[in-house]
């Protein structure tokens, strides 16, 4: 097929952390870029992100960081040798987005505001010319062989040297990323592995008992596991609240992958790191008083609860069994687990276009030439902690960097 000149050198499509920076980075090159959006704004998903606030990255240190991956640490090795995640933060701050620190080391505009970050990003491509469409829902990539030319938008072929594919997954599709991403590379041969959710709530199974008792108490940094086939396959130690239909939280939410991915898998506290216990006392004291002197009223009575012993009881009265029994439930409290939200109530999916596909290097698809693909849409993804936007955008720097070599 014969194509017209290119029009522009990039084409970037999806306004999302990952294409917005990439197209950044493209234009500080002085390459001529178009950024196509299908929303009427910029950012939606980011936008809602970090309950508004935007938990833009993270500054654990770089192997730290990609310890907290759930997806794609090995493959971002090579990306990270050129620009981790404190390169990053140095990149944003130097360019006029100041950060502030919070509890695990997650990094937040100093307003607080995710507005405020894609209004710094609208600022920036403004200053360098970048062109932005909106309300342009790409339906097609334009190939000659194995070779990019452009996309086809609204019924328009635009032609370029290069496209950047940062549509996103299809996890909360009403921001936008409604998974066109995987579909628009599907006839090009890309294979996308199976998608579920990453970062998501957690449902109890219908036998979890003491819920009632428990809904709105928040635990902070307590132990997590997951456990399948009573093997630990995941563990985390984070803040968790109990809901009326199951876990929320950081912690659970980092479960979700692994919950996921295994059969019958369970949740299991170890209540006893944030609540220690101390039986020494007089023996006159009831056993829900010692339990209260740590933990909320409703913790204790779960937990005896959960053990079989009556709340009433003195300490004096009670047989070694009973202490057993408290102390087995303090070390794994245990809570039956049904699933986790389904992929368009998840805030990150597991799963994406396969990255043995893709060039570490460039994030370039080794199957289309001159076709990168970024962020989200990739099999990469991370626990909740501002790693998932740091990583989008370490893709589209990667990316756009690759441009001038
Ligand atoms: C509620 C919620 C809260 C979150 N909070 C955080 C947080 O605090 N910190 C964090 O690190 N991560 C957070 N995440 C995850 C994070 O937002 C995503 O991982 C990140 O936005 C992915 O970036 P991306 O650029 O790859 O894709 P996206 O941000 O999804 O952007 C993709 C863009 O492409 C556009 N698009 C899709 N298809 C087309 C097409 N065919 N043509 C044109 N445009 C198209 C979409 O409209 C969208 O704007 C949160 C997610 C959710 C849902």
């Amino acid at each position: 097929m014969c194509y017209n000149i290119p029009m522009y050198d990039l084409i970037v499509v999806g306004a999302g952390p990952a294409g917005l920076m990439s197209a950044l980075v493209a234009s500080e090159y002085g390459f001529k870029v178009l950024v196509l959006e299908k929303n009427e704004r910029l950012g939606e998903k980011m936008r809602l992100s970090g309950g508004g606030r935007c938990n833009i990255s993270n500054d654990l240190e770089p192997e730290a960081f990609l310890k907290n991956l759930t997806r794609g640490s090995k493959f971002l090795l090579s990306a990270f040798s050129t620009f981790d995640n404190l390169t990053l933060n140095d990149y944003l701050e130097q360019h006029g987005l100041s950060l502030k620190a919070e509890d695990h080391n997650r990094l937040f505009p100093v307003g607080e505001n995710a507005n405020e970050v894609v209004s710094w990003f609208e600022n920036q491509l403004a200053g360098n010319d970048v062109e932005i469409r909106t309300n342009s829902d790409v339906e097609k990539l334009l190939v000659d062989g194995a070779d990019v030319k452009g996309v086809s938008v609204n019924g328009e072929e635009i032609y370029a040297k290069k496209v950047f594919l940062a549509c996103g997954s299809n996890a909360y599709p009403q921001t936008g990323s409604n998974g066109s991403g995987y579909r628009l590379v599907k006839p090009l041969g890309h294979k996308t592995t199976d998608l579920m959710s990453a970062v998501a709530p957690l449902y109890y199974a219908k036998k979890f008992r003491p819920v009632d008792l428990l809904k709105g108490l928040d635990l902070n940094d307590v132990p997590i596991k997951v456990i399948s086939e009573n093997k630990t396959v995941f563990e985390i130690k984070h803040d968790l609240l109990f809901t009326h239909f199951g876990l929320s939280g950081p912690g659970p939410m980092a479960c979700a992958l692994a919950i996921n991915e295994h059969e019958h898998a369970r949740i299991r506290l170890d209540l006893s790191e944030i609540y220690p216990l101390d039986f020494v006392v007089a023996g006159r004291i009831k056993i829900n008083k010692v339990l209260t002197a740590v933990m909320p009223q409703r913790m204790a009575w779960a937990v005896l609860n959960l053990a079989n012993v009556d709340e009433s009881l003195k300490i004096a009265d009670m047989y070694k069994e009973d202490f057993e029994a408290i102390e087995r439930v303090m070390h794994g409290f245990e809570i039956p687990i049904g699933g986790t939200f389904s992929i368009d109530k998840s805030f990150v999916i597991g799963g994406g276009i396969a990255l043995d596909e893709i060039k570490p290097k460039s994030f370039e698809s080794k199957k289309v030439k001159n076709l990168h693909i970024l962020g989200e849409t990739l099999d990469l993804s991370g626990f909740t902690g501002g790693y998932n936007i740091a990583i989008a955008m370490i893709s589209g720097y990667i990316a756009a960097t690759s441009l001038i070599y």
